[in-house]
Order: structure tokens, then sequence, then C-alpha cells
């Protein structure tokens, strides 16, 4: 069996590789290429969770798992929140072919999701980025987008003002004293944070924006307004995920605010041109990110290609 530690993940995974295998993965998934089942989480002690994905890719017979385990108080001491394994099968034989460290895949494939979903929705002229939180994702995502659009200025707020500077210093950016700030006059917003209760208000955003969504992937934590949500040209990574575990679509359908046709399609829909995505340049857009195991098994698959071609 094949075992792929994070470094080599980092390696062999580069955005401007993944960014692309991220757009046709989840355009096979939207056109049916694809299987996979709700994510299963299991609740442990302390805020902490185990959770399990399972997936098939039908073009080629890739299929495979990843579990996970979720400790976001490793955060404030420095470690990782994401940790696992990507497990992938071979398909003459069923058996298990290679074991992938999953928590590098999964920061590395979740920002180059939002990076295609960005390139797909944000107003082509968009350069002025806005990242609220400064954990993993707030740094994978800064290195996908740039690879999107040309970025001039990046804004940064979290709940620690002293972390949220180192991170803009390591960024380029500008801290930025309330999220309100951070985003006042940003064309793309990535929310990135372990928030449970919305930390980006409607109010704030200006017409134009465009808005990842990424740091709640259950239903239960959420990281933005009803208001926003209702506002939004809304669009799920995957349909009946959001339906069923998109907290802040959820909410804002619990409310009464929207009905399931405000969810106007997945992103592969709209990158595949069977979905318009901006309708115009006043638009503001969602992109509801609950991460996909199609994306991990694409980037497993792909790893794997690239250790078998140098080997
Ligand atoms: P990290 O643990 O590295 O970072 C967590 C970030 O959230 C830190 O900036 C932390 O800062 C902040 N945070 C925690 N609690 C709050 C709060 N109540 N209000 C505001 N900020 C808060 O995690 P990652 O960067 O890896 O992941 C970020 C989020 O994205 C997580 O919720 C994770 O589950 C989710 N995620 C989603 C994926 C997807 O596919 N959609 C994939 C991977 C992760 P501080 O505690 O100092 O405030």
């Amino acid at each position: 069996m094949i075992i792929v530690p994070a470094e080599e993940v980092a390696r062999l995974l580069p955005y401007e590789e993944c960014i692309p295998l991220m757009r046709d993965a989840m355009i096979a998934l939207s056109e049916g290429r694809t299987r996979q089942l709700l994510r299963s989480i299991l609740d442990l002690p302390e805020g902490r969770a185990f959770g399990s994905m399972l997936g098939a890719m039908l073009d080629d017979g890739t299929f495979g798992a990843k579990l996970v385990s979720v400790y976001p108080d490793n955060f404030a001491h420095g470690g990782h929140s994401h940790q696992g394994a990507v497990v992938l099968f071979d398909t003459e034989t069923g058996a298990p072919s290679a074991v992938l460290e999953a928590g590098e895949i999964t920061a590395i494939r979740t920002a180059a999701a939002s990076a295609a979903a960005t390139d797909a929705l944000a107003r082509k002229d968009a350069s002025r980025l806005a990242i609220l939180g400064y954990g993993e994702q707030a740094w994978r995502h800064v290195q996908a987008i740039r690879c999107v659009r040309d970025i001039g200025s990046i804004a940064i707020w979290g709940r620690s003002s002293g972390k949220a500077k180192a991170f803009a210093d390591r960024v380029g950016g500008e801290a930025a004293a309330s999220a309100e700030e951070a985003v006042a006059g940003a064309d793309i917003v990535c929310t990135v944070t372990a928030a449970a209760e919305p930390i980006l208000e409607s109010r704030w955003v200006a017409d134009g924006t465009h808005i990842n969504a990424v740091g709640s992937s259950r239903a239960g934590p959420a990281e933005i307004d009803n208001a926003l949500v209702a506002r939004a040209r809304f669009f799920a990574d995957h349909r009946p995920g959001v339906l069923a575990q998109g907290a802040e679509f959820i909410r804002a359908r619990d409310a009464g605010l929207i009905g399931e046709d405000h969810l106007l399609g997945e992103i592969g829909e709209v990158m595949a041109g069977m979905v318009p995505g901006r309708t115009g340049e006043a638009d503001v857009t969602i992109y509801k990110s609950l991460g996909s195991i199609v994306q991990d098994l694409a980037a497993a698959r792909h790893i794997l290609q690239r250790l078998n071609a140098a080997s």
C-alpha cells in the first residue's frame, strides 16, 4: 500500500494544478458522473468531532473514503484542527491501495475549490480580498485566490487583534479592527472561521461582492446572517449536502426568508454553463462550501498519478 505523508501531498498538489482539478470534479459531480453519501459526523467530547465521507468517480472507477478528526482546540496550541486519512482502493481487486494524509489534502482542496468558485462567480476586476479568520484555511485561501484574481489588497479580521496583525504581516495585508471594517469595500470575502454564530452581516457587504462561505461544514454553526443569504445569488458545492447540512441556508429557510428555490444551483452547474452565475456587476454571490469527497478523491488520484509518473 502506498503511504503519502503531508509533505508529499503539498509537493504534488500545487494550487495551480488543484484549482482546475476542483473545477473538473465539481462539474463531474453536477453532471452525475460521481457518487457520494452525505458526510457523517460523530460528535466527540469537548466540541471535537470525527467525520467520514465516502465517494466514487464513475469516469475511471476511483473510489475511497476520508476519515477526519476535527479538534478545533488544536489551533490555540499551533496544531492542525483537521487530521486524518484519505484511503483509495484498487478498482480491479477492491483492495485498499493508498493512504494519503488528509489534513493537507483538505487544506489545499478546500481553498482550491473556493478559488475555482471565485473564478466562476466574482467580478473579473475583483482585486480587494477580505478574509475573516486567520487559521489554516485563511492562509490557504490567500494563496489560492491569488491564482485566479489580481489581488491588490488583503484585509484580515479575527477575534484576536494580535493574531490578525501577525497573519496580515505574513500575507502582506492589513489587520482590521472589526469584521465590518475588513469587508468594507471588499470585492471577495472568505469566511473561514469556526464561529458558531454569524460574524458577517449583510449591511456591511457592498453590492457586487462575492463571498466564499467555508467555515461551517455542518447543520449548526453559521458564519453569515440570514439577510445576506436572502440577498445573494446562492450556490452550493453539492445541493443535497447544503439542503441537509448547510447551516446558513437552513437558518434563512427556517426563518421563512427563502424557499429551497433560492439555492440556484451547484457551482459545477455554473462552471458547466448549465446555470447562470453572476448576472450583473451589482449581484452579491455566495458559494457555500461544505466540502465534498469528490474533491478529496480527485486530489488523491492526481497525487498518485504524479507519483506513478515519477517512478
Ligand atoms: P483553524 O483551527 O486553523 O482556524 C480556525 C479559525 O477560526 C481561527 O482563525 C480561529 O481564531 C477562528 N475562530 C474560532 N472560533 C471563532 C469564533 N467564535 N469567532 C470567530 N473566529 C473564530 O481551522 P481551519 O482554518 O482549518 O478551518 C476553519 C473552518 O473551516 C473550521 O470551522 C473548519 O471546520 C472549516 N473547514 C471547512 C472545510 C470545507 O470544505 N468547507 C474544509 C476544512 C475546514 P480564534 O480562535 O483566535 O478566534
